[in-house]
């Protein structure tokens, strides 16, 4: 069984998170340098990737990142996403929904970033957190984000159907984990920017994001658009690991380098 196929969620189970040990290293006995080098190889063939992608304009590609606060995104999109070359690739960060976004369905501004023919799209939260935040902040009625399950896999097996491949990256860290992350920001200035008072209030509904984060892997995690749940107390081994799953996921879409437009055979560059 390949890593990525040990950490996706099958369509139709319940990943029971409080049994998926966010420090474990599934699927790679290597130490970290072991990982090191595994990345640096990845890294090559994420880059190859991208440029056939480019080339073929045919397909899209889009990773979907959620994660807690200090859940690891920024680094995981420093560390892997940066393979990519820039050209082609788009990062879009979602927060907390401006006053026009609001007057528009949710998935309005989600749908206006995703990537066109051989691009790259990645989502530093999503649509998602309209079914996380949103629920466990009680910004809408329930029937309103029971609703949305069946409306986002409506979109995703949408944008599957139209050439657009789907990974949804969920990066599983501990309580502990956390604490130590937002101690260390705390202790550092240079770390003070990404502290947010409002990240206390995230932690204090731990229990209420695991949940919403279980119905949310249980309901929408599907063969257009699968879910994994990627262990990330490690950095070295959540790195490594969405790596592995990019790389699976780049391998089976496998594009093309064009065909020249005519003979090239005869072509001599002139003096
Ligand atoms: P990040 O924490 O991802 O680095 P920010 O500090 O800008 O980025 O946080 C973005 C905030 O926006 C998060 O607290 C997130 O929960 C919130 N947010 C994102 N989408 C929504 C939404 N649809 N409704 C309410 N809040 C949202």
């Amino acid at each position: 069984m390949s890593l990525a196929d040990l950490l996706r969620v099958a369509p139709g189970s319940t990943p029971d998170l409080t049994a998926i040990d966010p420090a474990g290293t599934p699927g790679f006995d290597g130490d970290k340098d072991a990982a090191r080098d595994r990345l640096k190889e990845l890294r090559d063939e994420l880059a190859d990737f991208q440029e056939r992608l480019w080339a073929e304009a045919r397909q899209s590609l889009l990773i979907v990142l959620q994660a807690l606060d200090a859940g690891g995104k920024d680094g995981l999109i420093r560390k892997v996403v940066t393979a990519f070359n820039p050209q082609g690739t788009r990062v879009a960060s979602f927060g907390v929904p401006t006053d026009e976004e609001l007057r528009h369905d949710y998935l309005w501004r989600v749908h206006a970033a995703t990537p066109g023919k051989g691009r790259i799209a990645v989502f530093n939260r999503s649509h998602y957190e309209d079914v996380l935040v949103v629920r466990v902040n009680e910004l809408v009625p329930e029937p309103v984000w029971r609703e949305r399950y069946d409306q986002i896999n409506a979109f995703e097996a949408h944008l599957a159907a139209t050439g657009t491949r789907i990974v949804k990256l969920y990066l599983h860290i501990s309580r502990d984990e956390q604490r130590r992350r937002f101690q260390k920001r705390l202790e550092n200035p240079d770390k003070h920017w990404k502290w947010s008072s409002g990240d206390l209030e995230t932690r204090s509904r731990w229990d209420d994001f695991q949940a919403a984060y279980t119905d949310a892997l249980t309901r929408c995690s599907t063969a257009a658009a699968p879910w994994f749940v990627v262990p990330a107390d490690a950095k070295w081994y959540r790195d490594l690991a969405a790596a592995e799953i990019l790389a699976e996921t780049a391998r089976s879409m496998d594009p093309h380098w064009p065909e020249p437009e005519e003979d090239l055979s005869g072509i001599v560059i002139p003096e």
